[in-house]
């Protein structure tokens, strides 16, 4: 059987979204799960996307999110906001799942494949990739054809061609061999780029080709999740407008 690959990424705790991701890769065939990391962080369910993703059992890497949680005791340096998820995560989370998420790797290589959840241009600093200078750097260290990536929460393609950086736009794409590939998949539990539809990515190695796929789910019940949990009301009202 020919593998088929769903590269999930972003999750951040938000299982009203996964569950729809998950059942979507099923009915388009999938054999095969990867994860750019930031299973949690955000969103209201951390101990069921943790379980979910772990009974995968894919390489997953570590996010800046999933880093916070389990390996920065000082707090002092985030907004108060941001400190208040990290510390309400840690009280939902058991430590076999804190330890888990420590042992996550910065990036992993699978099939010729790399993950990595920010840019390979110093995983651990988790710097942001938006523009062809960053994407230039990120490519300095990209040795496979192919890298996967996320925490813009963006979905997007650069592409390296005889020593230039270009940025594609196209949901399917087929990639020409000989060229080098940076796919941000998005994400799938915050969207941000104006779509709050969950996004993930699909791809064949057989013909080359990488689809992103966009599917809605049910927004309010993550809400709802959201005020019950008694985190930050801004976290509800982002998922609604993809921002
Ligand atoms: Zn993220």
């Amino acid at each position: 059987m020919d593998r088929l690959f769903a590269i999930l990424g972003d999750i951040h705790s938000n299982l009203d979204a996964l569950q729809v991701v998950l059942d979507d890769c099923r009915a388009q065939g999938v054999t095969d799960f990867l994860c750019t990391g930031d299973v949690v962080g955000y969103n209201a369910c951390p101990h069921e996307c943790l379980q979910i993703v772990r009974d995968l059992g894919c390489p997953v890497v570590m996010g800046n999110h999933d880093h916070y949680v389990s390996s920065v005791q000082n707090l002092d340096d985030f907004n108060p906001h941001a400190a208040a998820v990290i510390e309400w995560t840690r009280s939902q989370i058991t430590d076999d799942e804190l330890a888990y998420l420590r042992t996550l790797p910065f990036s992993a290589t699978k099939m010729g494949v790399t993950l990595v959840h920010a840019t390979l241009d110093n995983p651990s600093a988790f710097g942001y990739v938006f523009d062809h200078l960053q994407a230039e750097s990120h490519f300095v260290h990209q040795v496979t054809p192919l890298c996967f990536h996320g925490h813009t929460h963006c979905p997007m393609i650069y592409e390296k061609q005889l020593g230039a950086v270009y940025r594609i736009d196209a949901q399917d794409f087929r990639m020409p061999i000989g060229r080098k590939y940076f796919i941000n998949v998005g994400s799938v539990g915050q969207p941000r780029d104006g779509d709050p539809r969950a996004a993930y990515a699909i791809y064949s190695p057989k013909d080359r080709m990488v689809r992103f796929r966009r599917l809605e789910y049910d927004i309010e019940a993550a809400q709802g999740r959201i005020r019950a949990a008694g985190l930050p009301e801004r976290l509800a009202e982002r998922l609604a407008v993809g921002q």
